[in-house]
């Protein structure tokens, strides 16, 4: 029988998860369908029910649900433990497990399609909510020099500095708000802010970006306010999040199915569309 996949979110019709399970399925031919669910804000669990006994074998979560995925979750691996966030539920008679890919999805995405070695660089994370809970454990073991939060609410950065530092294994971190960052200089800085949603940039000081600098935004799609104005600042390079989007889609797929689909014919086939 066809096994059953899909995302559930609140908007969800824009997303194109759909489309990337369905060409890693048909690269790696596996017998299987994957479609878009969407949730009202307070019935994601049952939206995950009656998806589970309709035989359906796993779900991505997407926003809002992350949190709702992280309780509904009967076990979780570390990395979803240490982000308190969930964007990939499989299910099996031994209960629903909770996974999160975008951590990986974004060193994978850094690391081997645009070429970047992170060991010993300053790296910069903007933000404090989900997405940056989620890439914080993988990006430490990546063993930046260092490794700055930065929000525009200062204290949850700082809060956040103070979660992972038990976990930073001889990395350092740091936390604060935006001004704090005056006069320092980073190798990586990205965006994981959902500033772009508005067409808003973070407000940072001049002067962040070292020679060679990437900026990353994980906003996909256009180019945002923030690339706009690191191109301004001095960024040598700028990326957007399609990259991350389908590298984490790939690592749900690998726990779904035990097989590694290529993601580049995926990424180039987004990238024209
Ligand atoms: P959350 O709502 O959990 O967090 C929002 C964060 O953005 C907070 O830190 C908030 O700061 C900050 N923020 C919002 N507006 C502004 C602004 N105008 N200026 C500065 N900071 C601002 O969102 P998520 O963490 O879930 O998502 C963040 C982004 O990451 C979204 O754009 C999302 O689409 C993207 N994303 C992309 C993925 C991919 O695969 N490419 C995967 C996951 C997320 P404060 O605390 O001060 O309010």
């Amino acid at each position: 029988m066809t096994d059953r996949y899909a995302v559930i979110g609140n908007p969800v019709a824009h997303s194109k998860s759909p489309q990337i399970h369905a060409v890693f399925a048909e690269l790696t031919l596996q017998d299987m369908t994957y479609e878009a669910i969407l949730a009202p804000p307070d019935g994601f669990t049952q939206a995950v029910r009656t998806f589970m006994a309709a035989g359906g074998r796993g779900v991505n979560v997407t926003v809002p649900f992350k949190l709702d995925a992280y309780a509904l979750a009967a076990t979780r691996s570390p990395r979803a433990e240490a982000a308190r966030a969930v964007n990939t539920l499989t299910f099996s008679p031994r209960g629903i497990h909770g996974d999160n890919t975008d951590g990986v999805g974004l060193i994978a995405d850094l690391t081997r399609n645009l070429g970047l070695d992170l060991a010993g660089r300053r790296i910069l994370l903007l933000g404090a909510g989900g997405a940056a809970r989620g890439v914080l454990l993988p990006l430490l073991e990546t063993k930046p020099a260092v490794l700055t939060l930065a929000n525009r609410m200062a204290e949850k950065a700082r809060a956040l500095k103070a979660a992972f530092e038990p976990l930073a294994d001889g990395c350092a971190i740091e936390g604060g708000g935006f001004a704090e960052l005056a006069g320092r200089q980073f190798d990586v800085v990205i965006n994981a802010t959902s500033a772009s949603l508005s067409d808003e940039a973070p407000l940072l000081p001049a002067g962040l970006y070292a020679a060679d600098s990437l900026a990353y935004d994980m906003m996909y799609g256009k180019t945002t306010a923030f690339l706009v104005a690191a191109r301004a600042q001095g960024a040598a390079r700028l990326a957007d999040g399609l990259g991350m989007l389908v590298e984490q889609a790939a690592e749900s797929f690998f726990l779904w199915r035990g097989v590694r689909p290529d993601t580049v014919p995926v990424l180039e086939l987004l990238r024209k569309s």
